[in-house]
C-alpha cells in the first residue's frame, strides 16, 4: 500500500462540498459522528450552485399548494416522480429552509412583513453552509478531490486523493462515505460546471454501485455564445432571430429548444430580451448580476441588441440521472456507500426532466441531510476501530488509470476529453437521438475506453485529468447504453426514431457496470411505505 502524505481517520468522510455535501457533513456531525469534507475546489465557492442564483422547491405546508407542486412537473417528468418522495422532500427542504432563516440568511422580507424563502444567492449560502459545517467541527479539506475508495470486504472505507495545489497524496479511513460530487457537464464551460466531471459515479461503479435514469443527461442550456452562464429562465422574454433578422416561429414556445437546437445545426442563432419591461430588468440584474457581466464588458444591451446564442451542455447537472439509491437513507446498496445532491438519481422527485428551477437545491438539501444521517448511524454501529480496516484502494481491481499509474508516452487526456465531447455535445448526436447514433457513439465510447485502459499521460501537467478522463468516458457510456435501453421520448430523452411515449416504458432504467456497461428496466412493486421500493422489471 503507498504511504499517503496526509492520513486521517473519520466516522464519516463525504465528497464533495456543494448544498448536498455540506448538509450531509452537518447532520452526521450534529449527530455526533467525526466528519472530514473533501472538495475539489474551496468548499463554499466550488461546484453549480456556488456561484449563482437558486429557485428552491419551499412549498408552504398545506394541501392545495403541496398538491399542485407536485403536479406541476409530474408530466414534464413523464410521471417517473414518486410522490412518496416528493413529500418527504417538501417537507424537508421546508423544514431546512426555515433553519437557514434562524441561521441568519437574508431572505427579502415584504411590504407586509413576509419573508420570501423560494430561492437563494448561492455565494451567500454556500458561505453561510461552510461556517456551519466548520463551527459543527467538521474538518474541510479544499483543493483535495478524491480520485479513489478505499474499500475491504465490509464495504467501503474511506478514500485517498491529492491537494491539487500542494501535490500532497491524503488518505481518509472511515465507516462510511457519501459521495456527494454533483453531476458531469463534460468540461462544457458552463458556469460553476468546471469542477464537475462525473468523479463520484466512476468511485460508486468501481464500488459496484448501480445508477438510475441516466437517459435523462440530456440538459442543455441556452447561453450567450461568448458567456458560460447558462441562466436560461430569462429566454422566457426573448425573441429569436436568424441572422438576417427574421424571427424563428416557434423558437419561444414550450418546444423551442427543439427547434434553436434544429436551427443551430445549421446556422447561428440570436436572440433579444426585448419583452422584458423596465420591471422586470431591473429585476433581472437584482437576481443574477454574473449574467450581465460578459453583455457589460462587450458593451452589449441584451434588451435592445441581438446577441449570438448558444445551447450549451450540461449533461447531468441539470439532467436527472445519477447513482441508484435502495432506500431512504440514500444508501446506495454497497455497504458503507451513501449518495446525495446531483450524484445521486432524481428522478424520485423529477422523474425525466428537471432543467433547473428549484427540485435540484431541494434534492440536495434533503438528500445530503439523509445521507449524512444514513451515514453516520452506520458508521457510529460500527464502532471505534471502524476505520482501522486495512483497506485497499478499488482502482487496482478495476485496471482504470490513476494519478499514480500516469505514465508518459501513454495517450494525452485533453485527447479522451475531446472525444467524449464529440460524442455528447453535438446536438444531432445526443439532443435529437437516435438508436443508430447512439449505438455509433457506444463504439466510438468503446474503443475510447479501451485505449484509456492502455494508460494515460496528462501533458498539461493537471494529473487530476487522468480520473476525470475516465469518469467523463464511464458517464457517457452509460448515458448512451441507458438512452438505447429506453425506446419512446420521455422526459427530456428525445428519440427521433421513437418520437411519442409508450405507456409500456412506463418504468425506471437502472444501469452499471465499468467494462461491460449495460441498462435494464425496474418497475415499482410497492408503494405502501410510503417510499417506493424498485425492483428488477420481470421483462
Ligand atoms: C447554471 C445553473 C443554474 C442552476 N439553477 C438552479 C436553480 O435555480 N434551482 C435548482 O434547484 N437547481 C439549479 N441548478 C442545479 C443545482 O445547482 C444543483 O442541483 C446543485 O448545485 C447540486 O448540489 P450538489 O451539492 O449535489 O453539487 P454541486 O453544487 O455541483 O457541488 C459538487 C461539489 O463536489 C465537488 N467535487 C466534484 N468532484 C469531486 C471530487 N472528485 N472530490 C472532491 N470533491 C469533488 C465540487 O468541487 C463541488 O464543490 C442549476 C445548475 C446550473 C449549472
Amino acid at each position: 500500500m503507498t504511504q499517503s502524505n496526509i492520513n486521517l481517520q473519520a466516522d464519516v468522510l463525504i465528497i464533495g462540498g456543494g448544498p448536498s455535501g455540506t448538509w450531509a457533513a452537518l447532520r452526521a456531525a450534529e449527530i455526533g459522528a467525526k466528519v472530514i469534507l473533501v472538495d475539489k475546489g474551496y468548499c463554499g465557492t466550488s461546484g453549480a450552485t456556488a456561484p449563482s442564483g437558486t429557485g428552491v422547491w419551499y412549498v408552504n405546508p398545506n394541501e392545495d399548494e403541496r398538491e399542485s407542486a407536485m403536479k406541476s412537473r409530474e408530466a414534464l417528468g413523464g410521471y417517473l416522480a414518486d410522490r412518496g418522495w416528493m413529500n418527504r422532500v417538501l417537507d424537508r427542504t421546508y423544514a431546512n429552509i426555515n433553519h437557514i432563516a434562524n441561521w441568519g440568511y437574508p431572505f427579502p422580507v415584504d411590504e407586509a412583513g413576509v419573508s420570501h424563502r423560494k430561492s437563494l444567492q448561492g455565494p451567500d449560502y454556500m458561505k453561510l453552509m461552510r461556517r456551519k459545517i466548520q463551527k459543527a467541527g467538521v474538518r474541510i479539506l479544499d483543493h483535495s478531490p478524491a480520485l479513489e475508495l478505499l474499500a475491504d470486504e465490509h464495504g467501503v472505507a474511506g478514500a485517498t486523493g491529492l491537494n491539487n495545489q500542494t501535490k500532497e497524496t491524503w488518505r481518509v479511513d472511515a465507516a462510511a462515505v457519501v459521495i456527494a460530487t454533483g453531476g458531469c457537464a463534460f468540461l462544457s464551460k458552463a458556469l460553476g460546471t468546471n469542477v464537475l466531471t462525473g468523479d463520484g459515479y466512476l468511485l460508486a461503479a468501481e464500488a459496484g454501485a448501480e445508477f438510475s435514469g441516466m437517459e435523462f443527461s440530456t440538459a442543455y442550456s441556452l447561453a450567450p455564445a461568448f458567456s458560460p452562464v447558462t441562466k436560461s429562465a430569462f429566454y422566457t422574454w426573448a425573441t429569436f432571430y436568424y441572422e438576417d433578422g427574421r424571427v424563428i416561429e416557434g423558437a419561444g414556445s414550450q418546444r423551442g429548444r427543439s427547434v434553436i437546437a434544429r436551427t443551430l445545426l445549421k446556422e447561428p442563432v440570436f436572440a433579444r430580451i426585448d419583452k422584458a419591461d423596465e420591471v422586470v430588468q431591473k429585476a433581472m440584474r437584482q437576481a443574477q448580476p454574473n449574467f450581465f457581466l460578459s453583455f457589460d464588458r462587450l458593451g452589449i444591451d441584451p434588451f435592445t441588441t441581438k446577441f449570438p446564442i448558444t445551447l450549451r451542455f450540461e449533461g447531468t447537472v441539470r439532467g436527472t440521472g445519477g447513482i441508484h439509491i435502495v432506500d431512504e437513507t440514500c444508501a446506495t446498496g454497497v455497504p458503507g456507500l451513501y449518495a446525495a445532491g446531483d450524484a445521486a438519481t432524481r428522478e424520485l422527485i423529477c422523474g425525466g426532466f428537471t432543467g433547473g428551477g428549484s427540485h435540484n437545491a431541494a434534492w440536495a438539501m434533503s438528500s445530503g441531510y439523509w445521507s449524512g444521517e444514513g451515514a453516520a448511524s452506520f458508521a457510529l454501529k460500527q464502532g471505534t476501530l471502524a476505520s482501522q480496516r486495512n483497506a485497499r484502494g478499488l482502482s487496482e481491481a478495476s485496471g482504470v488509470p490513476t494519478v499514480q499509474t500516469a505514465r508518459s508516452g501513454a495517450t494525452d487526456t485533453q485527447e479522451i476529453v475531446q472525444a467524449v465531447q464529440n460524442e455528447v455535445f453535438p446536438y444531432d448526436r445526443n439532443w435529437f437521438r437516435t438508436g443508430k447514433g447512439m449505438q455509433q457513439s457506444l463504439q466510438r465510447l468503446d474503443q475510447v475506453w479501451n485505449e484509456l485502459k492502455q494508460g494515460l499521460q496528462a501533458t498539461d501537467g493537471n494529473v487530476i485529468r487522468v480520473r476525470e478522463a475516465a469518469a467523463m468516458t464511464a458517464t457517457a457510456r452509460l448515458m448512451f447504453t441507458s438512452g438505447l435501453e429506453r425506446k419512446e421520448t420521455r422526459g427530456m430523452h428525445r428519440r427521433e426514431d421513437f418520437p411519442a411515449i409508450d405507456q409500456n416504458q412506463h418504468y425506471r432504467i437502472i444501469s452499471g457496470g465499468l467494462e461491460q456497461p449495460w441498462a435494464k428496466p425496474l418497475v415499482e412493486v410497492d408503494k405502501q411505505a410510503g417510499v417506493s421500493h424498485l425492483k428488477e422489471a420481470a421483462v
